[in-house]
């Protein structure tokens, strides 16, 4: 099939028939994943400190440290809370904070260390490119040392999480102090370089164009072209609630499902080089999620035990392994668990 070019995603994003996206899709989608599974993991979101000084204004999560309910977890509490997700089977936690002010590269490295030795059958999917940049600047070292030095205890996928919109004139609307579009690209080439994989998100329904998201598109495309390194994209809706973004542009609207499952798609077909693409319900709830397997998504994500941040901006959707193996089998697919790398762990038939 020939590459969807920049001016064929737009015109799909503003032309097609959401109809027609879905039977486009789900086309690619069968040609990269003929076996009908859909995939989902059982994992715990684990925010180890709220404290921020990014101050992004699209952000609920964030506090300061004098704020009273600012925290920062101690390794017991992270244990404690990494063993209550074994219980349930689950294999991964997704880890990252608050970009702390003052958290060098020294207590990561304790850290990670600490969590891989002690539970070595959990991945620790953790630290967004915006904390390794930062832990690299105030630890006055280079980006590839925090990589190699968090590699060597551990650390071996990264999320793709901060990315938002991949076009620096968006960002510089919605999160001016956060790192440009060059040095997210640059953490995620180095963490491939040297053996590790990351995913690719996208945050939209701010105040981004379809250019601007066919751009975001156009710089991972790119990337995975390079190195090979995203395992899986993901992209969700802005949830504006308690964020100041809302309140400087309260014309900001909340995006629908339309909108969701159309750029859903035209992702899919965009993005020929990413094996896969995650559903998200935590954003757009269970019933929507379950439709975006028929707008190209492959995987539902994770159970996700524990979710903070959306929920601080006042969405708070629920689902357990059982109803996602009910939403799965639902549409005629087949559910199974994976781990972080996508290797199927159990088949529900
Ligand atoms: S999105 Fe992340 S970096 Fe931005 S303020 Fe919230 S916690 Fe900090």
């Amino acid at each position: 099939m020939k590459r969807v070019s920049k001016q064929e995603a737009l015109k799909l994003i503003k032309e097609a028939s959401l109809e027609e996206l879905g039977r486009l899709a789900t086309i690619k989608k069968r040609a990269l994943h003929p076996n009908k599974i859909t995939t989902f993991v059982v994992d715990r979101n684990i925010n180890y400190t709220n404290i921020c000084w990014v101050n992004c204004k699209f952000c609920a999560f964030y506090r300061h440290k004098k704020d009273e309910d600012s925290y920062i977890l101690s390794f017991e509490e992270i244990g404690k809370k990494i063993e209550e997700l074994m219980e349930i089977g689950g294999t991964q936690i997704l880890f990252q904070g608050g970009v702390h002010p003052n958290l060098k590269l020294e207590w990561y490295e304790d850290l990670v260390e600490w969590i891989a030795k002690r539970y070595p059958d959990v991945t620790i999917h953790g630290f967004s490119a915006i904390e390794i940049d930062y832990i690299a600047r105030i630890s006055k070292v280079s980006v590839e040392d925090v990589l190699r030095r968090l590699h060597v205890k551990g650390l071996y996928s990264i999320p793709g999480a901060g990315a938002e919109i991949l076009s620096d004139k968006v960002r510089d609307v919605i999160a001016p102090n956060k790192i440009d579009v060059s040095k997210w690209l640059e953490v995620h080439k180095i963490a491939h370089k040297i053996g590790m994989r990351s995913t690719a998100t996208m945050m939209f329904g701010t105040i981004e164009k379809d250019e601007d998201i066919v751009e975001h598109w156009e710089h991972i495309r790119s990337l995975q072209d390079e190195t090979g390194g995203f395992r899986a994209f993901i992209m969700w809706s802005f949830q504006s609630a308690n964020t100041e973004l809302k309140t400087q542009i309260p014309e900001i609207r909340k995006q629908s499902a339309n909108r969701y499952l159309r750029l859903l798609a035209v992702s899919r077909l965009f993005l020929d080089n990413f094996q896969n693409i995650q559903s998200s319900w935590v954003t757009q709830g269970s019933h929507i999620g379950q439709l975006a397997l028929m707008f190209g998504a492959n995987d539902l994500g994770s159970t996700m035990m524990e979710e903070n941040v959306v929920a601080a901006a006042g969405v708070a959707n629920h689902m357990n392994q059982d109803e996602m193996i009910t939403l799965i089998k639902d549409i005629g697919e087949i559910p199974a668990k994976r781990d972080t790398a996508y290797n199927i762990l159990e088949v529900y038939a």
